[in-house]
């Protein structure tokens, strides 16, 4: 028996020969009306929403620096509990600028003190030369330093997600206590822990961005600086620095 293959919305449109045999086909079989099928339309994905990385809306009355030490305690809320040496906080509750760094590396998890290492000396170097040339008497003492996370990620890898939501806590509490007047966010992913936003690095950088009331500036990373032929990036730092310390300490 003569067959018609069945015209589907993926069919592509017959010429006038090919119709006209198409109907034949139908009259052959007494098939008198033809009815003509709406094409199905291909449903409109709305792209969901990315997950933004909420930090908790509310921190203790009369929370402390102390006090978030002690809740801390000998942590093991997620996997990187596991595999470190030492807890890496920040210290100076009345800094007027606190800079975010990603995680601890080596050096840190072994001292139990944020950006120790060769990072952390560039870091050291970048606020204090800066804030020198710029005629700002301040020191690396006088600013916060601290993490998203505050395990050293094994291997130095990125934090994941439900370790930057959990340890998002207490650098929420962190940041509330100290109430700083503006926040440094070094790199891509405290850049985006603080602000949400899920832009790279190169696209914040130099801009303000806002933690609750907190303006938040963006800039990369020390150690990224740290890598040859970077000379670009390095300037950029710098004048985002310089952008930064003369907001907070003019
Ligand atoms: N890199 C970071 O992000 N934090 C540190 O404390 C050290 C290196």
């Amino acid at each position: 028996m003569k067959s018609w293959p069945c015209a589907s919305p993926n069919t592509p449109p017959m010429d006038a020969d090919a119709l006209r045999q198409y109907l034949e086909f139908y009259q052959d079989l007494h098939i008198q009306t033809l009815y003509r099928r709406t094409p199905v339309q291909a449903p409109t994905v709305v792209a969901a929403p990315e997950p933004k990385m909420e930090l908790p809306p509310l921190a203790p009355p009369n929370d402390s620096l102390l006090k978030i030490i002690q809740d801390i305690g000998d942590c093991h809320r997620c996997k990187l509990g596991d595999a470190r040496n030492k807890i890496v906080f920040g210290v100076d509750e009345k800094a007027q600028l606190v800079f975010v760094g990603e995680g601890p590396g080596a050096d840190e998890d072994e001292q139990g003190i944020p950006f120790v290492g060769r990072a952390g000396q560039l870091l050291t170097q970048m606020i204090e030369n800066t804030s020198k040339k710029e005629g700002i008497p301040l020191k690396r003492a006088d600013v916060y330093i601290c993490n998203v996370v505050k395990c050293r990620p094994p291997g130095n890898r990125t934090p994941e997600p439900d370790e930057m939501q959990i340890c998002g806590e207490f650098l929420y509490r962190q940041l509330s206590t100290i109430h700083p007047k503006a926040i440094c966010a070094l790199g891509g992913t405290a850049a985006r822990a603080v602000t949400g936003h899920k832009e790279g690095v190169t696209k914040m950088r130099g801009k303000w961005f806002k933690w609750q009331d907190i303006p938040v500036m963006v800039t990369y990373h020390p150690s990224y600086l740290l890598r040859p032929f970077n000379e670009n990036a390095k300037r950029e730092a710098w004048e985002d620095l310089k952008k930064l310390l003369h907001f907070v300490y003019d």
